[in-house]
């Protein structure tokens, strides 16, 4: 049997209509949730995803500020744009876009943005936060599988959870997000001995790689939710995920396709955590 299509398209379009009114409720208030993004340097893909995440926000209600630096910037003038925005009383949010240029410190600069204002949830503070099992700002592509899964009900305690895949920002943050709602987790990444025959034992298989198409049938255990992380561009101009869709789709009980999968959930997230910060108590003093 096919799988079930995790349509992450049409879920995020739900709870962007959900920030939609919460900003609207925030507005009788006085209050217009602000995010400030800093892209630095001329990655035509970060181009894309911060045209995408201000899009989002015009479409909200969300106030957006887009400052663009150029790829020679420095990373004291960074740390001087991030500086000024913890204490611009109209920003509730800072995202800065990743990668940075290479003369930079990135995690100096992630560090810097106020921990109430991080709402990529990269600073250590929220990471440790998570950490320790009172999550604060979650990183937003974490938080829209965990989304994604409660929406299909997935079931999660006691199943065998594979993450394909360990950085920061996706691969350790959703590990930890799993091991929290008891499930047994697994982390794999470049070095895993026998990765086909770990990924086979998971009821979810998490691939946030960066490889296209890794993942094929032979890793998945019949019946398993599938989640594809990955983004890539394919010689041909078009993208794929991490997962050969048309292969896994046929031995998966659920499946997320590329793109309209955690993509747009990322986003989703981004705004409800920006809602989210404007509604701290300190945010608006
Ligand atoms: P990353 O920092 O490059 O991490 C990739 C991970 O995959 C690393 O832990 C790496 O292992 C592991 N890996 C690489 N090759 C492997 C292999 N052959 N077998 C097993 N593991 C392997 O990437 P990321 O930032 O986590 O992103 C992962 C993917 O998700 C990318 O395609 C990215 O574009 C995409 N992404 C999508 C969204 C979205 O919203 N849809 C958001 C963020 C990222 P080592 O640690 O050993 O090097």
């Amino acid at each position: 049997m096919a799988a079930q299509i995790l349509d992450g398209k049409s879920l995020a379009a739900q709870i962007r209509a959900e920030v939609k009114g919460k900003v609207a409720a925030l507005a009788q208030r006085g209050i217009r949730p602000g995010l400030a993004v800093v892209l630095a340097g001329e990655d035509p893909a970060s181009r894309v995803y911060v045209r995408n995440k201000v899009r989002a926000c015009e479409e909200t209600g969300v106030r957006s500020t887009l400052l663009e630096l150029p790829a020679s910037v420095s990373e004291g003038e960074l740390l001087d744009t991030v500086t000024r925005l913890n204490s611009d009383r109209s920003v509730h949010g800072i995202l800065v876009q990743l990668p940075l240029p290479r003369q930079v410190n990135a995690a100096k600069v992630l560090e810097s943005v106020s921990p109430r204002k991080d709402v990529d949830g990269f600073h250590d503070a929220n990471l440790g936060a998570l950490l320790a099992g009172a999550p604060r700002i979650v990183p937003c592509t974490p938080a829209g599988v965990m989304r994604l899964l409660d929406y299909a009900k997935v079931p999660l305690a006691g199943r065998r959870a594979v993450v394909i895949g360990r950085s920061n920002i996706v691969g350790k943050p959703l590990a930890l997000l799993l091991l929290q709602r008891d499930a047994t987790v697994t982390v794999c990444h470049s070095k895993t001995a026998a990765l086909e025959t770990v990924a086979r034992e998971a009821d979810i298989l998490v691939a946030a790689i960066g490889r296209a198409k890794l993942v094929g049938a032979a890793m998945v255990k019949p019946g398993a939710c599938v989640i594809d992380v990955g983004v890539n561009r394919l010689p041909d101009g078009s993208l794929a995920g991490d997962v050969d869709y048309e292969a896994v789709r046929s031995v998966a009980g659920w499946i997320t396709p590329v793109p309209g999968g955690v993509g747009p959930m990322t986003i989703a997230m981004l705004l409800e955590n920006c809602v989210k910060a404007a509604l701290e108590p300190e945010a608006n003093k």
